[in-house]
C-alpha cells in the first residue's frame, strides 16, 4: 500500500485518541490491517528487490522518499502540525521501514548466521508478507492507487481533524 495512505490513517488515530498508550499500538496495527486489504502497489514486492539493478533500487527509493515526504508535508498541513498526528504517522508507516531492514538482514543471513536483532527483523519480514494482500497487479500506473488509497485516507483523516478541533 503506498506509504501515504498509511501515514495518513494512522495520523487520523493519533488525532482521535490523543493518548500515546493506545493511539502507538492502534497506529501499527492499522498498517497491518490495511495492508490486507486488495489494493495496488506502485514498486514490486518480494525477495527479489536484492536483485534490482542499481537504476530501479535509485527509482525505487526515490519514490519511497517521495511517498514519505509527501505524506508526512500533507498531514502536517491537514493536521496544522498536531505532534500526536505526526508521532502515529511515523509510527504507521514503521511495519514497511522494517520490512526493508528484514530485507537486508537476509540478504547478510545467506552468508553469516544472523543476529537476535535480524532475526527479528525477518520475522517481522515474513509476518508482513503473511498476512499483506498478494494478487495485486504490482505494475498499476501511479495515478491508481494515488486515486483509490491515497485520496480517501487523506479525506478521512481532514474529517477526523474538523471532528476533534469542533
Ligand atoms: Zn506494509
Amino acid at each position: 500500500m503506498v506509504g501515504a495512505a498509511h501515514i495518513a490513517a494512522g495520523a487520523a488515530i493519533g488525532v482521535a485518541t490523543k493518548n500515546p498508550w493506545v493511539a502507538i499500538p492502534a497506529a501499527l496495527v492499522t498498517h497491518y490491517v490495511l495492508d490486507m486489504v486488495p489494493h495496488h502497489e506502485y514498486m514490486p514486492q518480494g525477495d527479489h528487490l536484492t536483485s534490482l539493478t542499481k537504476g530501479q533500487t535509485g527509482h525505487m527509493l526515490f519514490r519511497a522518499g517521495a511517498d514519505f515526504t509527501i505524506g508526512m508535508l500533507a498531514t502536517a498541513i491537514i493536521t496544522q502540525f498536531n505532534i500526536w498526528a505526526l508521532m502515529t504517522a511515523i509510527v504507521a508507516i514503521i511495519p514497511d521501514g522494517l520490512n526493508s531492514l528484514g530485507v537486508l538482514a537476509m540478504q547478510s543471513a545467506e552468508t553469516k548466521p544472523p543476529s537476535r536483532l535480524q532475526r527479528m527483523f525477518i520475522a517481522q519480514r515474513k509476518f508482513h508478507r503473511l498476512i499483506h494482500f498478494k494478487k495485486g497487479p504490482y505494475d498499476a500506473p501511479l495515478w491508481l492507487p494515488l486515486l483509490i488509497q491515497v485520496l480517501p485516507m487523506f479525506i478521512l483523516l481532514w474529517f477526523v481533524v474538523r471532528l476533534v478541533s469542533g
